[in-house]
Protein backbone atom coordinates (compact mmCIF):
# COMPACT_ATOMS: atom_id res chain seq x y z
CA UNK A 1 0.00 0.00 0.00
CA UNK A 2 1.16 3.84 -0.55
CA UNK A 3 0.46 6.34 1.76
CA UNK A 4 1.00 10.27 0.79
CA UNK A 5 0.62 12.68 4.08
CA UNK A 6 -0.24 15.40 2.91
CA UNK A 7 -0.17 18.26 6.27
CA UNK A 8 -0.25 22.46 6.32
CA UNK A 9 -2.08 25.18 7.58
CA UNK A 10 -6.08 25.92 7.36
CA UNK A 11 -6.59 27.09 3.62
CA UNK A 12 -3.54 26.06 2.04
CA UNK A 13 -5.79 23.86 -0.47
CA UNK A 14 -5.10 20.78 1.11
CA UNK A 15 -8.92 19.54 0.61
CA UNK A 16 -9.14 20.57 -2.65
CA UNK A 17 -5.34 18.94 -4.21
CA UNK A 18 -5.68 15.76 -2.26
CA UNK A 19 -9.44 15.20 -3.76
CA UNK A 20 -8.13 15.84 -7.25
CA UNK A 21 -5.03 14.12 -6.93
CA UNK A 22 -6.41 10.67 -5.16
CA UNK A 23 -8.79 11.27 -8.23
CA UNK A 24 -5.93 11.15 -10.31
CA UNK A 25 -3.99 8.12 -9.12
CA UNK A 26 -6.74 6.03 -8.16
CA UNK A 27 -6.16 7.02 -4.46
CA UNK A 28 -8.45 6.86 -1.54
CA UNK A 29 -8.97 11.07 -0.36
CA UNK A 30 -9.04 11.24 3.63
CA UNK A 31 -9.58 14.56 4.97
CA UNK A 32 -8.74 13.74 8.33
CA UNK A 33 -10.03 17.71 9.90
CA UNK A 34 -13.78 16.39 8.99
CA UNK A 35 -12.94 13.89 12.28
CA UNK A 36 -11.86 16.66 14.44
CA UNK A 37 -14.40 18.83 12.86
CA UNK A 38 -17.79 16.22 13.49
CA UNK A 39 -15.86 16.13 17.30
CA UNK A 40 -16.28 19.57 17.94
CA UNK A 41 -19.52 19.91 15.95
CA UNK A 42 -21.14 17.13 18.77
CA UNK A 43 -19.70 19.47 21.79
CA UNK A 44 -21.28 22.57 20.47
CA UNK A 45 -24.82 20.73 19.93
CA UNK A 46 -24.05 19.49 23.34
CA UNK A 47 -23.77 22.89 24.70
CA UNK A 48 -20.30 21.68 26.31
CA UNK A 49 -17.32 23.99 25.96
CA UNK A 50 -15.15 22.55 23.20
CA UNK A 51 -11.80 23.68 25.48
CA UNK A 52 -12.83 22.05 28.45
CA UNK A 53 -11.70 18.24 28.36
CA UNK A 54 -14.16 17.62 31.21
CA UNK A 55 -16.86 18.35 29.15
CA UNK A 56 -15.54 17.00 26.06
CA UNK A 57 -14.31 13.78 27.00
CA UNK A 58 -17.26 12.07 28.92
CA UNK A 59 -19.22 11.75 25.69
CA UNK A 60 -16.54 10.80 23.25
CA UNK A 61 -17.09 7.30 23.51
CA UNK A 62 -20.72 8.08 22.17
CA UNK A 63 -19.85 10.59 19.83
CA UNK A 64 -19.16 7.21 17.27
CA UNK A 65 -17.32 9.27 13.93
CA UNK A 66 -17.41 7.19 10.69
CA UNK A 67 -16.40 7.80 7.29
CA UNK A 68 -17.66 6.66 4.06
CA UNK A 69 -16.10 6.99 0.55
CA UNK A 70 -18.42 7.21 -2.56
CA UNK A 71 -17.44 7.94 -6.13
CA UNK A 72 -18.05 11.81 -4.93
CA UNK A 73 -15.57 11.59 -2.31
CA UNK A 74 -15.67 11.34 1.39
CA UNK A 75 -18.90 11.05 3.85
CA UNK A 76 -18.58 11.67 7.60
CA UNK A 77 -21.13 10.67 9.73
CA UNK A 78 -22.05 11.55 13.38
CA UNK A 79 -24.20 8.52 15.26
CA UNK A 80 -25.52 7.52 12.03
CA UNK A 81 -26.03 11.20 10.75
CA UNK A 82 -24.21 12.16 7.83
CA UNK A 83 -23.07 15.71 8.93
CA UNK A 84 -20.77 16.60 5.71
CA UNK A 85 -22.35 20.03 5.83
CA UNK A 86 -22.89 20.92 8.94
CA UNK A 87 -19.34 20.06 9.80
CA UNK A 88 -18.57 23.15 7.27
CA UNK A 89 -20.03 26.01 9.16
CA UNK A 90 -17.03 28.45 11.30
CA UNK A 91 -17.94 27.69 14.07
CA UNK A 92 -17.19 24.34 13.59
CA UNK A 93 -13.84 25.11 12.38
CA UNK A 94 -13.31 27.17 15.46
CA UNK A 95 -14.43 24.07 18.03
CA UNK A 96 -12.41 21.52 15.87
CA UNK A 97 -9.65 23.88 16.35
CA UNK A 98 -10.02 23.79 20.21
CA UNK A 99 -10.99 19.86 20.51
CA UNK A 100 -8.20 18.79 18.76
CA UNK A 101 -5.58 20.67 21.60
CA UNK A 102 -7.35 17.69 23.89
CA UNK A 103 -4.72 14.87 23.39
CA UNK A 104 -7.70 12.11 24.28
CA UNK A 105 -9.55 13.16 20.98
CA UNK A 106 -6.32 13.30 18.99
CA UNK A 107 -5.41 9.31 20.42
CA UNK A 108 -9.26 8.72 20.09
CA UNK A 109 -9.48 9.17 16.35
CA UNK A 110 -5.46 7.79 15.70
CA UNK A 111 -6.38 4.16 15.15
CA UNK A 112 -9.23 5.17 12.59
CA UNK A 113 -7.02 6.54 10.41
CA UNK A 114 -4.20 4.30 10.63
CA UNK A 115 -6.37 1.03 9.93
CA UNK A 116 -7.44 3.19 6.61
CA UNK A 117 -3.91 3.70 5.67
CA UNK A 118 -3.30 0.14 6.24
CA UNK A 119 -6.24 -1.17 3.60
CA UNK A 120 -5.56 1.48 0.97
CA UNK A 121 -3.72 3.60 -1.23
CA UNK A 122 -4.35 6.56 0.41
CA UNK A 123 -3.69 10.82 0.47
CA UNK A 124 -4.45 11.72 3.82
CA UNK A 125 -4.48 15.47 4.53
CA UNK A 126 -4.21 17.06 8.24
CA UNK A 127 -1.69 18.43 10.15
CA UNK A 128 0.35 15.59 11.94
CA UNK A 129 -0.20 12.88 9.42
CA UNK A 130 3.45 12.77 8.21
CA UNK A 131 4.80 13.44 12.41
CA UNK A 132 2.11 11.33 14.03
CA UNK A 133 -0.30 9.05 12.50
CA UNK A 134 1.68 7.95 9.32
CA UNK A 135 5.29 8.85 10.56
CA UNK A 136 6.85 6.08 7.84
CA UNK A 137 4.29 7.39 5.32
CA UNK A 138 6.30 6.80 1.59
CA UNK A 139 4.95 10.42 0.47
CA UNK A 140 5.38 13.84 2.94
CA UNK A 141 4.07 16.75 1.59
CA UNK A 142 4.22 20.04 3.26
CA UNK A 143 1.54 22.54 1.81
CA UNK A 144 1.47 26.11 2.42
CA UNK A 145 0.52 29.64 1.28
CA UNK A 146 0.36 32.97 2.94
CA UNK A 147 -1.69 33.51 5.21
CA UNK A 148 -3.40 36.59 3.42
CA UNK A 149 -3.54 34.01 0.48
CA UNK A 150 -5.33 31.45 2.48
CA UNK A 151 -7.83 33.78 3.97
CA UNK A 152 -8.68 34.99 0.44
CA UNK A 153 -9.70 31.82 -1.11
CA UNK A 154 -11.57 30.80 1.93
CA UNK A 155 -13.42 34.24 1.92
CA UNK A 156 -13.85 33.06 -1.88
CA UNK A 157 -15.46 29.85 -1.24
CA UNK A 158 -17.70 31.27 1.31
CA UNK A 159 -19.07 33.85 -0.68
CA UNK A 160 -19.30 31.53 -3.58
CA UNK A 161 -21.91 29.49 -1.13
CA UNK A 162 -23.82 32.45 -0.60
CA UNK A 163 -21.99 32.85 2.71
CA UNK A 164 -22.16 36.87 4.25
CA UNK A 165 -18.76 36.79 5.03
CA UNK A 166 -15.85 39.70 5.75
CA UNK A 167 -12.62 39.13 4.35
CA UNK A 168 -10.93 40.36 7.59
CA UNK A 169 -13.28 38.29 9.85
CA UNK A 170 -11.88 35.40 7.56
CA UNK A 171 -8.51 36.76 8.24
CA UNK A 172 -8.60 36.78 11.98
CA UNK A 173 -9.91 33.00 11.86
CA UNK A 174 -7.20 31.93 10.11
CA UNK A 175 -4.60 33.59 11.86
CA UNK A 176 -6.26 32.06 15.14
CA UNK A 177 -6.34 28.75 13.72
CA UNK A 178 -3.43 28.97 12.47
CA UNK A 179 -1.48 30.03 16.14
CA UNK A 180 -3.90 27.44 17.85
CA UNK A 181 -2.17 24.37 15.52
CA UNK A 182 0.92 25.14 15.14
CA UNK A 183 1.17 26.04 19.10
CA UNK A 184 -0.43 23.05 21.37
CA UNK A 185 1.41 20.94 22.97
CA UNK A 186 -0.26 17.74 21.44
CA UNK A 187 0.78 16.78 17.74
CA UNK A 188 1.11 20.62 16.86
CA UNK A 189 1.50 21.44 13.26
CA UNK A 190 4.35 21.38 12.04
CA UNK A 191 6.73 20.09 8.68
CA UNK A 192 7.99 17.20 8.94
CA UNK A 193 12.03 16.94 8.31
CA UNK A 194 11.33 14.56 5.47
CA UNK A 195 8.30 16.37 4.12
CA UNK A 196 8.82 18.56 0.83
CA UNK A 197 7.29 22.11 0.74
CA UNK A 198 5.24 23.07 -1.40
CA UNK A 199 4.11 26.95 -1.80
CA UNK A 200 0.95 27.53 -3.26
CA UNK A 201 1.09 31.22 -3.03
CA UNK A 202 1.77 32.29 -6.41
CA UNK A 203 0.51 28.90 -8.13
CA UNK A 204 -2.63 28.04 -9.89
CA UNK A 205 -4.98 25.03 -8.50
CA UNK A 206 -3.51 22.77 -11.61
CA UNK A 207 -0.27 24.28 -11.15
CA UNK A 208 -0.33 22.39 -7.79
CA UNK A 209 -2.46 19.49 -8.55
CA UNK A 210 0.37 18.39 -11.32
CA UNK A 211 3.36 19.35 -9.04
CA UNK A 212 2.03 16.82 -6.48
CA UNK A 213 0.88 14.02 -8.64
CA UNK A 214 4.75 14.33 -10.43
CA UNK A 215 6.36 14.28 -6.95
CA UNK A 216 4.38 11.30 -6.01
CA UNK A 217 4.94 9.68 -8.83
CA UNK A 218 8.97 10.05 -8.68
CA UNK A 219 8.64 8.86 -4.57
CA UNK A 220 6.62 6.03 -5.14
CA UNK A 221 9.28 5.16 -8.37
CA UNK A 222 7.40 1.97 -10.13
CA UNK A 223 5.00 1.12 -7.83
CA UNK A 224 2.52 2.90 -9.50
O1 LIG B 1 -8.47 20.71 7.84
P1 LIG B 1 -9.61 21.40 8.56
O2 LIG B 1 -9.56 22.88 8.47
O3 LIG B 1 -10.93 20.83 8.19
O4 LIG B 1 -9.38 21.00 10.10
C1 LIG B 1 -10.15 21.55 11.14
C2 LIG B 1 -9.30 21.63 12.41
O5 LIG B 1 -9.02 20.29 12.86
C3 LIG B 1 -7.92 22.28 12.24
O6 LIG B 1 -7.92 23.66 12.51
C4 LIG B 1 -7.05 21.55 13.23
O7 LIG B 1 -7.09 22.19 14.47
C5 LIG B 1 -7.71 20.21 13.41
N1 LIG B 1 -6.96 19.13 12.77
C6 LIG B 1 -5.93 18.55 13.47
N2 LIG B 1 -5.25 17.49 12.95
C7 LIG B 1 -5.56 17.01 11.73
C8 LIG B 1 -6.60 17.61 10.98
C9 LIG B 1 -7.27 18.69 11.52
O8 LIG B 1 -5.63 18.97 14.58
N3 LIG B 1 -4.90 15.96 11.27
Amino acid sequence: MISVALDGPAGAGKSTIAREVARRLGFLHVDTGALYRAIGLDALRRGADPANPEEVLPFLEDTRVSLKFTGEGQRIYLRGEDVSEAIRIPQASMAASTVSAIPEVRTFLLELQRELARNHNVIMDGRDIGTVVLPQADVKIFLTADPKERAMRRYKELVAKGSTADYDTVLREVQRRDYNDSHRAAAPLCQAEDAWLCDTTDLTLEGVIQAVVEHIRQKSEGAL
